[in-house]
């Protein structure tokens, strides 16, 4: 295993381990106090961590994206190029960037009907999603646009919703580019009718929804690609749009979705398909598979949301902020936007419990920090807590065989 694996796994295996770290706060009207182990901080496969982050995005996000609707688009590989882009995630960021540009390229063309002249530029924000909602290695896009061009003046042209011939365009467009891509690694693209229904067979299983028969909105398949625009949020619905960013950032495991059986195996229920049962091994084994790319971004910005953008921090000002500067006002200064949510509201937000707040209607108030293992359990003992051993077995040999000899 490589180093980074080992490391998310004992990290996880701290995580919220009151033996190494803790943050002690105490009620001021009764005096009750407790204890809040330190987090891993994984972005792995540690449910409450993983969690916890989903959540700190939306919340940053909903704050920093612009007024306007905003569209998610999905795109999704075929099996075929899957491992390609585990290997190499460099691919998949290509993909990514021909995919806004085929947007915004979509988009601007709208906006000049409209009769916008001059520069125009868009935005975009991309959640990377290593996994899917079986727990298996899938590594796919998941693009949230606004629908709206930004003029060189900061004012926005707000725009419909594309079509199901526009969608087919843009996938079409990101692939024509790609195959530049992907000729270097050796991949090529079904060439033909015949081999396109070779594709296709790989892909999917029978029964295929007809073309006609209850025909998706908005979705464009070709080349075992998928791309998916049919989910949007109004430019009002500013808790839709938290979700949706929830969503992109969120982490492969729903903690509520899993559970121990008695015979110590455990069940899955996925948010799409089949309950299913698996040893303990099998599971580690799968969530271990499903780290995602070191030392990368699974969040990224594009264009007028990109941190440098000149128009940033236009584009995304306070519908109030616009109305009194107007369209054509100066660049405001660098708002100072809270960046992260603050300790005890994402506790609060991601456990549904207030540590500051206790039971008795009191506030608690931090008394004191043990950010060592030997702090921390010179602490525990003082306190007389008995802190339950979770000491890992010693790591065995695998059994050996024996020889018929
Ligand atoms: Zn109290
Ligand atoms: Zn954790």
């Amino acid at each position: 295993m490589p180093p980074r694996v080992k490391r998310e796994v004992e990290q996880y295996l701290r995580c919220g381990d009151l033996r190494y770290g803790f943050v002690e706060v105490s009620c001021e009207v009764c005096k009750e106090a407790r204890l809040v182990a330190f987090s891993c901080k994984g972005r792995g496969f540690c449910p409450s961590c993983t969690t916890r982050r989903a959540i700190d995005t939306g919340a940053q996000l909903e704050s920093m994206l612009p007024h306007v609707a905003h569209r998610q688009w999905t795109l999704s590989l075929p099996f075929s190029l899957r491992f390609h882009v585990v290997k190499r995630p460099e691919l998949l960021k290509r993909i990514e960037v021909r995919l806004v540009r085929a947007i915004w390229r979509w988009q601007r063309r709208e906006a000049r009907r409209l009769g916008a002249v001059g520069p125009l530029r868009g935005g975009g924000v991309c959640f990377w999603q290593w996994f899917g909602s079986s727990l298996q290695l899938t590594p796919h896009l998941h693009l949230l646009v606004p629908e709206a061009q930004w003029l060189g003046s900061g004012e926005p042209v707000v725009l419909g919703p594309p079509s199901d011939d526009d969608v087919t365009a843009v996938l079409h467009r990101v692939l024509r580019q790609a195959q530049r891509d992907w000729a270097d690694e050796g991949v090529s693209w079904a060439e033909d009718e015949y081999e396109a229904m070779q594709q296709q067979a790989i892909q999917q299983r029978l029964p295929l929804n007809e073309p006609g028969s209850q025909r998706r909105r908005r979705v464009a398949v070709a080349h075992g690609f998928s791309l998916h625009a049919d989910t949007a949020v109004h430019a009002n619905d500013r808790q839709g749009l938290e979700r949706l960013c929830r969503y992109g950032a969120r982490g492969p495991v729903c903690e509520s979705r899993l559970h121990r059986l008695e015979d110590g195996r455990y069940e899955y229920t996925p948010k799409k398909g089949v309950t299913f049962t698996l040893t303990a091994e099998a599971l580690v084994r799968r969530l271990v598979a499903l780290l995602p790319p070191a030392r990368l971004h699974l969040t990224s910005f594009h264009g007028v949301l990109a941190p440098n953008a000149s128009l940033r921090p236009l584009a995304t000002q306070q519908p109030e902020a616009q109305a009194v500067s107007g369209p054509r006002a100066k660049v405001p200064p660098k708002k100072k936007t809270k960046r992260r949510l603050d300790w005890a509201t994402l506790h609060q937000r991601t456990f549904g419990t207030d540590v500051l707040r206790c039971p008795c209607g009191g506030l608690r108030t931090i008394r004191a920090l043990h950010s060592t293992r030997s702090a921390a359990e010179l602490r525990l003992a003082a306190l007389g807590i008995p802190v339950p051993s979770r000491i890992l077995p010693p790591a065995t040999a695998p059994p050996q065989l024996t020889f018929a000899v």
